[in-house]
Parts: structure tokens; sequence; C-alpha cells
């Protein structure tokens, strides 16, 4: 890419920026980021957490916003219920999901990591700025990890660990909402213990798990452990849009000397302060080129405009560019490749949004009783005997009417005629024929089931005879 990333200047490459040699953990104590993006990542991060915890407390159509209910297989997004039987559209929407995430990261980075996984959410916006307040900026951080054991730093110690327990419980809690819907969750939390012992097992468990991330294991789950983390260096290519140091106009970096100008020695725009480096929360650095460690969170750009600011030199050596646009000399600008994934995101948004939309309220199926042949009836009839099960996945009653649509003759209906909401039913149905109107071995049959005289869904099967 460029000269100054040679052979030499890559052995950064080599390990993880947070751990040394002898492979030990390199604690992060990051400087607290300033600037305009960092508002907008508070602002759009808090929004999120918002959303986050009232999702399974909000309601629509008498059902929480957001349900995953594995093991009961029942599934809630914005009021809509998603039955086993709808998995087919919830395969679909899994596979859209993904396309849609590989499409967007090979548009547009990491951004999702930086700004909207709840993982950095909780880490930067929660935990971290609880640490800011207890032990202090990274400084003071780093003084008091040094620092033996006193009433202060025991002080400190309790009170930061505490707080991250609590929260990290609230999380868990959180979770299980999702999992197990919002009133079990009440119910394990107000019943006696002996009554929900797995459930409150389950809390402590998560607890323990979420408290150990963000306490201990931190930065480490994006650097080493997120697979979607892991599949960047597949993803990215030099047209992506990342976080990017601009090496052309950043090299050779280093604050110019008296002499250095004197002997006409021209510098790059980075004076080599490394504040960059110092707001990273994977601490690694940028201006070593693309590395899986960046989350593109976005800090050390502002980071780098307050020096550039205070420079009087232009904003932007750290920018949100391509590494090509960087080659290139070019400013963000939208090239034709990304303007086509962008209009495939948004065609799969409208393919996946169209798929909930057309899915019906209702799911039936008809089928002819096993074992049984026709019947002779009298009045030159016969007779075919069918079950049938219907599951309403609307969110209201359904007075259930089912009718014979083709061909012409009669049926018998018995079941359950009122299919309360999020319920099925079953029953059976006599269906009589006109002999002369039968005139093959297995003719159509079409039904319509009703509510109040309204079409909800036909169904096609096949009458015997002979
Ligand atoms: S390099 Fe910049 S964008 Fe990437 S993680 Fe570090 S601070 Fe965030
Ligand atoms: S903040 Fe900017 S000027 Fe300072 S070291 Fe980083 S890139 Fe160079």
């Amino acid at each position: 890419m460029s000269e100054y990333l040679n052979e030499e200047n890559n052995t950064f490459r080599d390990n993880i920026s947070t751990v040394n040699k002898e492979g030990k953990r390199i604690w992060v104590h990051a400087r607290k980021p300033k600037g305009k993006l960092y508002n907008y990542r508070n602002i759009f991060g808090y929004f999120l957490l918002a959303f986050l915890f009232l999702a399974p407390i909000l309601k629509i159509n008498g059902e929480q916003l957001i349900l995953i209910d594995i093991l009961d297989r029942r599934f809630v997004f914005f009021g809509i219920i998603f039955w086993p039987q709808d998995f087919y559209l919830f395969y679909l929407i899994m596979l859209a999901i993904i396309v849609f995430i590989i499409v967007f990261t090979v548009v547009y980075g990491r951004l999702f990591c930086g700004w909207a996984c709840p993982q950095t959410i909780f880490m930067e916006l929660v935990f971290r700025k609880i640490e800011w307040l207890i032990d202090g900026n990274h400084t003071e951080q780093r003084k008091l990890k040094a620092q033996r054991l006193n009433l202060s730093k025991i002080w400190k110690r309790t009170l930061k660990h505490s707080i991250f327990w609590i929260i990290s419980f609230l999380i868990s809690n959180l979770f299980l909402a999702y999992l197990v819907g919002t009133k079990i969750l009440i119910h394990i939390i107000t019943d006696p213990v002996s009554e929900h012992l797995s459930g409150f097992v389950s809390i402590v468990l998560f607890a323990s798990v979420f408290y150990f991330i963000f306490a201990w294991f931190r930065e480490q789950v994006c650097t080493i452990m997120c697979p979607y983390g892991r599949l960047q260096g597949v993803l990215l290519d030099s047209n992506s849009i990342i976080v990017a140091y601009d090496y052309k106009r950043g090299e050779p970096r280093g604050a110019a000397r008296k002499k250095e100008i004197e002997a006409g020695i021209v510098k790059g725009d980075c004076i080599d302060c490394k504040l960059c480096v110092q707001v990273c929360p994977t601490s690694i650095d940028i201006r070593n080129g693309n590395q899986l460690e960046c989350i593109n969170c976005t800090a050390c750009i502002d980071a780098c405009n307050s020096v550039m600011k205070k420079q009087k030199k232009p904003l932007g050596l750290i920018r949100y560019a391509s590494l090509k646009g960087i080659q290139d000399g070019q400013k963000f600008k939208l090239t034709t490749r990304n303007v086509a994934y962008t209009i495939f995101l948004i065609f799969i948004l409208v393919f996946t949004t169209s798929l909930f939309i057309n899915r019906g309220s209702i799911e039936t199926v008809i089928l002819r009783t096993p074992g049984m042949d026709y019947q002779e009836q009298p009045n030159n009839e016969i007779s075919n005997l069918y079950n049938f099960k219907i599951v309403n996945k609307s969110n209201e009653d359904i007075s259930l009417e089912i009718k014979l649509l083709e061909p012409k003759g009669h049926i018998v209906v018995s079941g359950e005629t009122l299919l309360k909401y999020s319920s099925k039913t079953e029953g059976i149905i006599v269906v009589y024929l006109n002999k002369n109107d039968v005139k093959e071995k297995k003719s159509k049959l079409k039904f319509g089931i009703y509510h109040k005289d309204k079409l909800l869904e036909q169904y096609e099967t096949n009458f015997a005879y002979k």
C-alpha cells in the first residue's frame, strides 16, 4: 500500500495489541473520547439501549414487542407471532439478514460493531463511563492499578464492581425477558425462589457471564471471540468504507523541529501525538492500516480532528474512507459499486418486509382421514371424511366458518367455531357430493375459511370415489 507500511512496520500484525510477548494481558485504559462523532454515538447508543430495555415491556396487540422463546418455539416481532408453521419464513428472514450483514459490511465496513452492537454500547457507553467516574481518567486508572492495596483503592474497587454486578444482574433479567417473556420473568422474580429454582439459577448464571465480560473480558470479545469480527478479513476489500488513516497526508509523521524545517525536511500532518491510540478501546494504532481489531467506533477520528483543529490543518487525517479512496487522494464518495450494493440492501429490506406483510392470518391443513374410504349415502350421494387443523396466527379471535367452494355439494363440520387468537383448533368435515357430479377417481375440492363472511384462506384437496 505504501512504503511506510513495509515488512518491518507490519510486525504489529504478528500479535494482538492487548497481549504482550509473554502472552499476558495488556489492560486497556482508554482515554475518554470527545467530539462530534462521540456525541452522535452517545445519542444513538442510548436510543438503542432504551429500545433494548423497553422492547420486552411494550406491547402491540397484547404481545410483547420482541420475544425469542426458543424452548416453546414461539417468536414475536413487533406484535407478529411466528408459529412453528412459519419457520420457512423465519429461515428466509434469517437468510436475508445474513446476506444484508455481509453486503452491508462489504460496503460500509464494521460500522455496526462500533455503533450498534450491544456489547460495544454496554462496554463503552455504560461500564467504561462508570469506570471513568470512579477510577478517574486513563492516567489516574493506570496509577490506581499500579498502587498497592489501600483504603481508597479497596473502596473504589468495591464500589465499581458492585455497580458492575448490579448492572450485569439487570442485563441478565433483560436477557431472560426476551427468552421466556416478561410475564414469566416477573413470576420468577416475585415468587419464592424454590418455585422457580431453574429460572433463578439462570438469572445468576447469566449475570455472572455478563459481569465477567464487562468487568474483565471486555474488548477481547471483539478482538478474539466474535465470529463477525473474524469475518472482516474476507469481507473487506480496498473499496470498503472503513475508519482509515490518510498516510499520504500524515506521513512522514512527527512534529517538525526547527532544525528540520531549516534543513528543508518536509513532515506530514501527523504530529505523532498518539491521541488516536489513547482513545482506542481495542488499543490499536490505526496509522498501521486496517486491522481486524478495529471496531469502527470512530473515537480516533474525533481525537485526531481535535488535534488538526489545534494545528490549524484540515480535518479528516483519520476519516471514514476506503483504502482505495485514500490511495487516490479522494474524499469520501459513494462509488457505483456502493450504490449498487445499497440498492440490493434496500431490495432485501423490501423483500423481508413484504414476507411479513403477506403472511396469512391463519394456517389451514385439511386432509382425508387416513384409512377411510368413500361412503355411499342416501339420495344418490357419496361422502368423504376429512380432518382439519387451523392455526390462528393473528392477534384477534376468529369466528370460524368453513365452506365448500368447489364443486357443488354440502358439508358437515364438527369442531370449535370460535378460534381464540394465538391458538389452534382441530375437527372433522364430512363432504357430500352427488354421484353424477363426480366424474373422476380423484376430483378436486376447494374449501374456503371465513371469518364474519371475510374469506381468510382457500384450501385445495382431493375427493376420492371408486
Ligand atoms: S482504530 Fe479508531 S475506530 Fe478503530 S477501534 Fe480504535 S478508535 Fe475505534
Ligand atoms: S491523533 Fe492524529 S496527529 Fe495525533 S498521532 Fe493520531 S493521527 Fe497523528
